[in-house]
């Protein structure tokens, strides 16, 4: 069956408008599919002796008419003796109405787009081409690709963790720039899906303060069709979570999460039609999820195996459905654990991990998605169907571009919650009995109070998550932004000291050599006020900055024993210093990240705290000779 033809009158009219803005009109597939391609696999073409199909030469009725009567599974005679061998399709097409005895002379020459498009749409197909005298093979397969096909375009995002404003220094979008490319994509192809693959409600203080409520009314505008449950979704508890689901207008599904008497926590699947298929959704969230957020926001939760869990539904949903399409939040490894052990799955929409994938990956047949982090892009996928067979896929990341125009409802929505903050953030969480030392001149050169207490709350932090308790921890003194008076300590002073909302608690495990080597470079440019300085905590150094650098620390104790060189530590820090960041090169290997920014990890420990009285104890000894 013929499908309606792909664009309507508006998208059309969207399309001139786009033009007369200056705005891309097609922003199309991200990156170009060949329909020649599939044709040429289904042997609908065929190429030449060198494997040629010839795609830049012009194109000939004849040569349109046998690819149509493939395309139609058409019984085409072998030609009479004498007859040439184009004869049995002129004499098909001429019995279907497509074309008549006059038609037969120019045959097998250059067609123009007129007559290709005029014959096609006797044969039920509608094509697309610019009006042109002749016309390329090229141009002519596509057009008919994209008339004898399904297309379906789909936009993801994952991990946007509340970076709801742009930030042209980060290159993250925001939500007012992402709304506008989905406008544009939406009215480009009516057959359009949007999909999240978590951790949506937590990460900034703009969600993180509202339990994640504030951004509803974003999410809500940017007419989602689903989203899958992040780890950091149950961050506020699964209560929270059930909360904000019923505020949402679209579905959260996840499979793999059980309450205590064995039902799902959430609808696990999810089926909508779109383009005359049906497909079917099913969410997955990490399996160890547990670990990292605090027993009580998942008291009473099972979280099973995503592959386990995919391998038993995946065939029941094959029955109902006429695709199968996940949405998981568990990094792209064990999307492609999933990919590889459970059949018939179309595409994974992944997140989790963080990883652009700028070109999809294919594993077993399936492809597999993912967007980033943070709103840094916008995830595509174009799927192109003949029948049920997926034979065309693109996808890719729309990265960002400063030059895209904010919408402005959404716009609005942002500045909102933005406005909102101030109030909230005017609360006091803690008193500090002592003024704390964040001063830059300060916590770049040495061992300060400020920097001691943050250092003892990421050590202290990282002993409830199983498998990852640090023995020492190490922050750049970079991160620490400003001085705090004694007294009260409202939130907005503890956001004033710890600004970075991208700075993540993490764990990286080194030799005593790599953590010695970590020190040196902390300590390499101390004379230069650089932010690499260390403040430190469950360890102890010291070193003289009259030395050349890489050869300034004396002495190293972890607790009260001397460091082993050999021995291996876990260390606490954040994110940016285990990627090798601020010179850190020894510490840049796989790390964990918590994803817990230093902002919350602090604001925890405070509120816990209530009182404070930090010091300088001789953690860093600065000697001079
Ligand atoms: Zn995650």
């Amino acid at each position: 069956m013929k499908k309606a033809r792909r664009i309507t009158m508006t998208a059309f009219a969207s399309v001139v408008f786009a033009a007369m803005m200056g705005t891309s009109a097609f922003a199309a597939p991200l990156h170009p599919v060949s329909h020649a391609d599939w044709m040429a696999k289904k042997s609908i073409l065929s190429a030449g002796q060198n494997g040629d199909l010839a795609l830049d030469r012009n194109v000939t009725l004849v040569e349109e008419l046998v690819v149509l009567a493939k395309l139609k599974g058409a019984p085409i005679a072998a030609p009479a003796k004498g007859e040439s061998w184009a004869a049995p399709y002129l004499a098909w097409a001429k019995a279907q109405g497509a074309v008549a005895e006059a038609d037969f002379a120019n045959a097998t020459q250059a067609a123009s787009s007129a007559k290709l498009a005029e014959v096609a749409k006797q044969l039920g197909y509608t094509l697309s081409l610019e009006d042109k005298a002749t016309v390329t093979r090229g141009e002519l397969f596509n057009a008919l690709g994209e008339a004898v096909t399904i297309h379906i375009t789909l936009a993801h995002t994952n991990d946007t963790h509340g970076h709801i404003q742009e930030d042209q220094s980060q290159k993250e979008f925001g939500f007012a720039k992402i709304a506008t490319l989905l406008k544009e994509w939406r009215a480009e192809n009516p057959n359009f899906l949007l999909l999240d693959a978590g951790d949506t409600f937590q990460g900034t203080v703009f969600v993180n303060q509202f339990k994640g409520e504030s951004i509803l009314p974003i999410l809500n505008s940017l007419d989602y069709t689903l989203m899958t449950a992040g780890n950091h979704e149950f961050d506020f508890g699964y209560e929270q979570l059930l909360k904000l689901r019923d505020s949402l207008d679209y579905p959260v599904i996840n499979a793999n999460v059980f309450t205590a008497d064995g039902k799902n926590l959430l609808v696990p699947t999810y089926k909508t039609e779109i383009g005359g298929k049906k497909f079917a959704f099913a969410g997955f969230v990490a399996e160890d999820t547990p670990v990292l957020t605090h027993p009580n926001n998942v008291k009473g939760l099972t979280f099973k195996s995503p592959v386990e869990v995919a391998k038993a539904i995946v065939p029941e949903l094959k029955k109902e459905a006429d695709h199968v399409v996940v949405v998981s939040h568990i990094g792209v490894d064990i999307d492609r654990e999933i990919a590889k052990n459970v059949p018939g799955i179309d595409l994974i929409v992944g997140g989790h991990s963080h990883t652009p994938l700028k070109t999809p990956e294919v594993v077993n047949g399936t492809y597999i998605v993912q967007d980033w982090e943070y709103g840094k892009s916008l995830g595509r996928a174009d799927l192109y169907y003949l029948g049920e067979e997926l034979v065309a896929f693109s996808g890719g990341l729309k990265e960002y571009d400063a030059d895209i125009q904010a919408d402005p409802e959404v716009d609005k929505l942002v500045k909102d919650i933005v406005s909102q903050i101030d109030s909230v953030m005017n609360v006091v969480i803690a008193k500090s009995e002592v003024p704390l030392d964040g001063d830059r001149v300060l916590v770049r050169a040495k061992e300060t109070n400020v920097g001691n207490l943050i250092a003892d709350i990421m050590l202290e932090r990282t002993q409830s998550i199983k498998g990852h308790e640090a023995d020492v921890a190490l922050a750049n003194g970079g991160g620490i932004r400003t001085q705090l008076n004694a007294g009260d300590i409202t939130k907005k002073n503890l956001y004033t000291l710890l600004p970075f909302e991208n700075n993540t608690l993490s764990i990286v495990e080194v030799t005593g050599a790599e953590l010695r080597a970590a020190l040196e470079n902390g300590v390499s440019q101390v004379e230069t006020g650089a932010g690499r300085f260390p403040q430190i905590s469950g360890m102890s150094f010291t070193f003289n900055p009259t030395k050349p650098a890489g050869e300034r620390v004396i002495e190293v104790k972890v607790g009260d024993q001397p460091l082993d060189l050999n021995k291996t530590y876990k260390v606490a820090t954040i994110d940016f210093l285990a990627a090798g960041g601020d010179g850190y090169e020894t510490f840049k290997k796989p790390f964990f990240n918590t994803g817990l920014s230093m902002y919350s990890v602090v604001e925890e420990a405070l509120i816990k705290r209530q009182v404070v009285n930090p010091k300088v104890e001789g953690r860093i000894v600065e000697v001079k000779e």
